[in-house]
């Protein structure tokens, strides 16, 4: 049983290294927070690999003002997501759900896989200057090693049935919860139109290079799903970082 459990801790972190987030999972790393000394203002100061948190002129999240934003032909997205088994995990600072190969996202020439998807409340992402209760990350990895995150904004309203499954889990730490089957597609609004801007990770190493996608159709959570969350975390949300003259593309 302990066996099993730490072969399932070392897959996930495994997992989360391949989602470029080795950092946040790394035992040897030092701690990081979303408050106190460790809060995203010294991050930077924590360890010399997460200068990009400071100097970096493209970091994650943004404050995306639709009187600034650019509209583009951007090509549609495609999410050719499958279902499979995965796993729930905490990682300490988030709930994640690793996922199966086999899900990839595709718009015009670009493709990625998708990893995993994780969450943060409130949304770390602003829409003219204001947060949403919650949002997810949908991290995705080209064969190439680059990185592309598909943001899905929460509202709060009905139960989100699609969730259900990864709400009912919300493990602790150390805690994975499997689940045999899970469809990250249900996760997905059915309007596509979306965000476009480069942008970082929003956690140490606070990575650049990253290709930010954040759709502008919110989906539905319930009270008691945001809830159970906040019983986990209050806030894991990085403030908003400055633009640096990057110019945010909208579809149009
Ligand atoms: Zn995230």
């Amino acid at each position: 049983m302990k066996k099993a459990m730490l072969v399932a801790v070392v897959t996930g972190s495994v997992l989360a290294m391949h989602a470029g987030l080795a950092g946040a999972n790394d035992k040897a790393a030092p701690h990081w927070s979303y408050d106190g000394k460790t809060a995203p203002a010294h991050w930077s100061e924590l360890d010399e690999a997460n200068s990009a948190c400071k100097l970096s002129k493209e970091q994650s999240p943004i404050d995306i003002i639709d009187s600034a934003t650019k509209k583009a032909a951007l090509p549609a997205l495609e999410f050719k997501y499958a279902g499979g088994a995965a796993e729930v995990i905490n990682n300490g600072h988030t709930i994640q759900v690793n996922l199966p190969a086999g899900s990839s996202l595709k718009a015009g020439d670009f493709e990625a896989n998708l990893l995993q998807f994780h969450f943060h409340t409130p949304s770390e992402e602003k829409i003219n200057g204001k947060n949403y209760p919650m949002v997810a990350h949908f991290v995705h990895k080209t064969v190439d090693g680059k990185l592309a995150v598909v943001a899905v904004l929460f509202k709060t309203g009905k139960e989100n049935t699609a969730l259900a499954p990864v709400f009912a889990a919300l493990p602790q730490e150390g805690k994975p919860t499997p689940l045999a089957s899970f469809d990250p597609a249900g996760v997905i609004p059915a309007n596509h139109a979306y965000y476009k801007f480069a942008g970082s990770l929003t956690t140490p190493p606070c990575s650049d290079g990253v290709r930010w996608q954040v759709l502008k159709e919110p989906v539905e959570l319930s009270k008691a799903q945001v809830a159970a969350f906040h019983n986990l975390y209050k806030m894991n949300a990085r403030p908003v970082q400055p633009l640096n003259g990057r110019v945010v593309e909208v579809s149009e």
